[in-house]
C-alpha cells in the first residue's frame, strides 16, 4: 500500500480522540476558551448528558468574522506568542473546536465589541459553512450537537446519561471554584439549575467554595497559606471530622488551571495519614502558584495533568502546610464559659487532630489504644439485625458472651485505666458516660457501634475470598484493547472479590461470574468501571471500596441504634471493643465516636484551678 497524508478531518478526529474523551471534555475546553475571553458570565446549557446538545455562552471579547474559518482550524490559536514553557492561559493548543468539529456539529456564533453585528460558522464531521453574517450579542456562543455522531465507536464508551451528566456537573464545579468572580450557570434537562453567580469582595473565593464545596465546608475547614522556595501553597482543607467516603470534593489548581494529578492527592493522603482512616477523604482545594516555566502543563491533550520540575518540593510544601495546620488549629485560646467547656471536650477521633494527640499519648490513630485486660470480656452480642448465621461473620465484634450478672459493675477500679475507662451511666438512651483516672469520656453509642460492625464485616470481607456467583451466559464486554488487557491482568485479584473473568479475544472479555454481595449487577458498568479504575490508579480498590460501601451500609442497619438501653457490662464491652478496632475513634460518616473532657479542664471550668 502507496503512503498517503491523511485528510484534514482524519487528523482532527485523530487528536479528538484525545481532546475529547466525552461530553465533559467538550464543556472543559469550551468553559476554557470563555474564561480566556475574559468573560465575566459563563452560561453551560446540556441535554441527554451533553451527547445530544451542549450550549455554552460567554459574554467575552468575541471571534471577529474573519479569523472565524481561523478559530475552527488545527493549531490555530490566538494564546501562544513562542514560548512553550510560558504558558498563561488555559487554552493553548488550538485544538479544541476543530477536534469537536471532526465529530460533532458544530456552531459557533460570535461578535467582537466593536462589530456592527454578530458572524456564525457551522461545521458538521469537518466539513465547515460560513462564516455568515448572523444576530447576536457581543460575546460568544458554542452549540455542539449530537456528539461523536461522525465517530460512533467513541459513542459506544459512554458510560449512560447521568455519568456524563456528573462529569459535566463536576467539570463546572472545578472551573467555578478557580474563578469565583465569573458567574456561571448550568441548566437544560439534565439537571436541576446551578447557578452560581459572580464573587466580588475579599471573601469571593471563599463564598464560592462554599456554593460548591457546600455551606458546611468552611466551618469546618482550615485556611493554609504557605511557600516554599517560590512556590505558593494557598489553600482550605477540612479538620479530620469532615470527610468524604471519596476524593472527589478535591480540588487543585495549579496556576490557576483546573488539574487532576496524583502527586497532589497522594501529598493530601499523606498529609492527613495519621488523623484519618484510610477509607475517609478530606474535603480540599488547593491552589498552587509557581512559575509556569518550572511546571509543564502540555503533558496531555486534554491540559488536566501536569508535571511539576520539582515534585519533591510540591509534596513536601502540601503535606508540611497541611501538617502545620492541623496541628495548630488544635491549640485553642482558653476561655471560660460554656464556650470554654466546649472547647475543652476534645473529640476522641480524629475529630481535632492536634488536641486529640496533645490529649493522647498515643497519638494520630483513629481508635483509642487497645487495652489489655481485665482479661475476660463480659460482652454480648448485641442484637444487631442479622441472623443467627451472619453473627458469625460478625465475631470480632461478638466477643466471647460471658456469663455476666446484671449490676455487677466489676472490677471497675481497674477498668479506669483503660483509654476509655469504666462506664457509669447511660444517658439519653444514646450516650455512655464513662470515667478513666483522669477524664470524663462520652460515648456516642450508635456510631461506635456502627463503627465496630463495619470494621469486622470489612476484615471479613477482605480476609478471603468473596463468594463468587457463576452467570448463566458469560457475558462479554468489549473495551479497548489496553483496558481488556489491563482487566486481564488483575483477573487474579478480581477473582478474590468474586469477579472471574478472561480474556476473549482483542478488545473484549467475557465475565463467567460476579461477586455475589452485589447482586443483580449492571456486568458491562461495572467492567468498565473497573478498567478505569486500574487505568487510573493500576489497583483493584474500587472494587474494594464499592464492596466496603455495603458493607457500611449492611452495619448501618446491624448497629444498636440509639435509643437502646445498654446493661453496664455491654457498655464497658463496647469500651473495650472499641480500644481493639483501629479506625473506631470515628463513625462510618467521619464523625467521632467519643469525646473525652480532662479531669483538669473539669476543675479549670469549675475555677478549681
Ligand atoms: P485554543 O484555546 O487552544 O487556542 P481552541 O480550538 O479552543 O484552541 O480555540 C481556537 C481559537 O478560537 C482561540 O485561540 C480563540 O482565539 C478563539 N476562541 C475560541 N473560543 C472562543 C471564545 N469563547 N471567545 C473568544 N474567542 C474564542
Ligand atoms: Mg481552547
Amino acid at each position: 500500500m502507496s503512503i498517503r497524508q491523511l485528510s484534514e478531518t482524519m487528523i482532527n478526529q485523530i487528536a479528538a480522540g484525545e481532546v475529547i474523551e466525552r461530553p465533559a471534555s467538550v464543556v472543559k475546553e469550551l468553559i476554557e476558551n470563555a474564561l480566556d475571553a475574559r468573560a465575566s458570565r459563563v452560561e453551560v446549557v446540556t441535554a441527554g448528558g451533553g451527547l445530544n446538545l451542549i450550549r455554552v455562552i460567554d459574554d467575552g471579547g468575541g471571534i471577529a468574522e474573519n479569523e472565524l474559518p481561523l478559530a475552527v482550524s488545527r493549531h490555530c490559536t490566538s494564546k501562544l506568542s513562542d514560548d512553550i514553557h510560558d504558558i498563561r492561559s488555559l487554552g493553548f493548543r488550538g485544538e479544541a473546536l476543530p477536534s469537536i468539529g471532526s465529530v460533532a456539529r458544530l456552531t459557533i456564533r460570535s461578535r467582537t465589541a466593536d462589530a456592527p453585528h454578530a458572524a456564525e460558522i457551522l461545521v458538521e464531521g469537518g466539513r465547515v459553512e460560513g462564516p455568515r453574517p448572523a444576530a447576536a450579542n457581543p460575546g460568544t456562543l458554542v452549540e455542539v450537537r449530537d456528539l461523536f455522531f461522525a465517530t460512533p465507536a467513541r459513542l459506544k464508551f459512554m458510560k449512560g446519561e447521568r455519568a456524563e451528566t456528573s462529569a459535566v456537573t463536576d467539570v463546572v464545579r472545578r472551573m467555578a471554584v478557580a474563578f469565583p468572580q465569573v458567574r456561571f450557570t448550568l441548566s437544560g434537562t439534565d439537571r436541576t439549575r446551578l447557578d452560581l453567580p459572580g464573587e466580588t469582595g475579599e471573601n469571593g473565593a471563599l463564598n464560592r467554595l462554599a456554593k460548591v464545596l457546600g455551606a458546611e465546608f468552611p466551618k469546618n475547614a482550615i485556611a493554609i497559606d504557605a511557600e516554599r522556595e517560590g512556590v505558593r501553597l494557598s489553600a482550605q482543607v477540612s479538620t479530620p471530622a469532615y470527610t468524604r467516603a471519596n476524593s472527589l470534593q478535591q480540588y487543585a489548581f495549579v496556576n490557576g488551571r483546573p488539574v487532576r494529578d496524583k502527586q497532589i492527592s497522594a501529598a493530601l493522603r499523606a498529609a492527613y495519614a495519621d488523623v484519618l482512616p484510610r477509607d475517609r477523604f478530606p474535603v480540599a482545594a488547593l491552589f498552587l502558584t509557581l512559575d509556569p516555566a518550572l511546571v509543564d502543563v502540555n503533558v496531555h491533550p486534554a491540559k488536566a495533568d501536569v508535571r511539576f520540575r520539582d515534585p519533591g518540593l510540591v509534596r513536601g510544601l502540601i503535606i508540611g502546610a497541611i501538617r502545620q495546620a492541623l496541628s495548630e488549629a488544635g491549640i485553642r485560646p482558653s476561655s471560660e464559659g460554656a464556650a470554654g467547656m466546649l472547647s475543652a471536650f476534645r473529640p476522641g477521633g480524629p475529630g481535632n487532630a492536634a488536641s486529640y494527640q496533645a490529649a493522647a499519648p498515643y497519638a494520630g490513630r483513629a481508635a483509642p489504644p487497645a487495652y489489655a485486660g481485665p482479661e475476660h470480656s463480659p460482652y454480648r452480642p448485641l442484637s444487631s439485625g442479622f441472623g443467627e448465621g451472619a453473627q458469625a461473620t460478625l465475631d470480632p465484634v461478638a466477643a466471647p458472651a460471658a456469663d455476666a450478672r446484671a449490676g455487677e459493675i466489676e472490677a471497675a477500679a481497674e477498668l479506669t485505666r483503660a483509654p476509655l475507662g469504666a462506664a457509669r451511666a447511660q444517658v439519653h438512651e444514646n450516650y455512655i458516660v464513662a470515667q478513666t483516672d483522669d477524664s470524663l469520656v462520652i460515648v456516642d453509642q450508635h456510631a461506635a457501634h456502627e463503627r465496630l460492625v463495619y470494621e469486622a464485616l470489612k476484615r471479613a470481607l477482605h480476609s478471603r475470598p468473596l463468594p463468587a456467583q457463576m452467570l448463566l451466559l458469560p457475558e462479554i464486554v468489549d473495551l479497548p484493547e489496553d483496558d481488556a488487557e489491563r482487566l486481564a491482568s488483575h483477573a487474579e485479584t478480581l477473582k478474590r472479590f468474586g469477579l472471574g473473568l478472561e480474556r476473549f479475544g482483542p478488545g473484549a472479555v467475557a465475565v463467567r461470574e460476579t461477586p455475589a454481595m452485589l447482586g443483580e449487577t449492571d456486568v458491562q458498568s461495572l467492567v468498565r468501571d473497573l478498567a478505569d479504575e486500574i487505568a487510573d490508579t493500576d489497583s483493584t480498590d474500587m472494587l474494594k471500596e464499592r464492596i466496603d460501601h455495603i458493607a457500611a451500609t449492611m452495619a448501618c442497619h446491624g448497629s444498636v441504634r440509639s435509643g437502646r438501653r445498654l446493661r453496664a457490662e455491654e457498655m464497658n464491652a463496647l469500651l473495650r471493643q472499641m480500644e481493639a478496632t483501629p479506625g473506631s475513634g470515628t463513625c462510618n460518616h467521619g464523625r467521632p465516636t467519643y469525646i473525652e473532657l480532662k479531669l483538669a479542664d473539669i476543675e479549670r471550668l469549675f475555677g478549681r484551678r
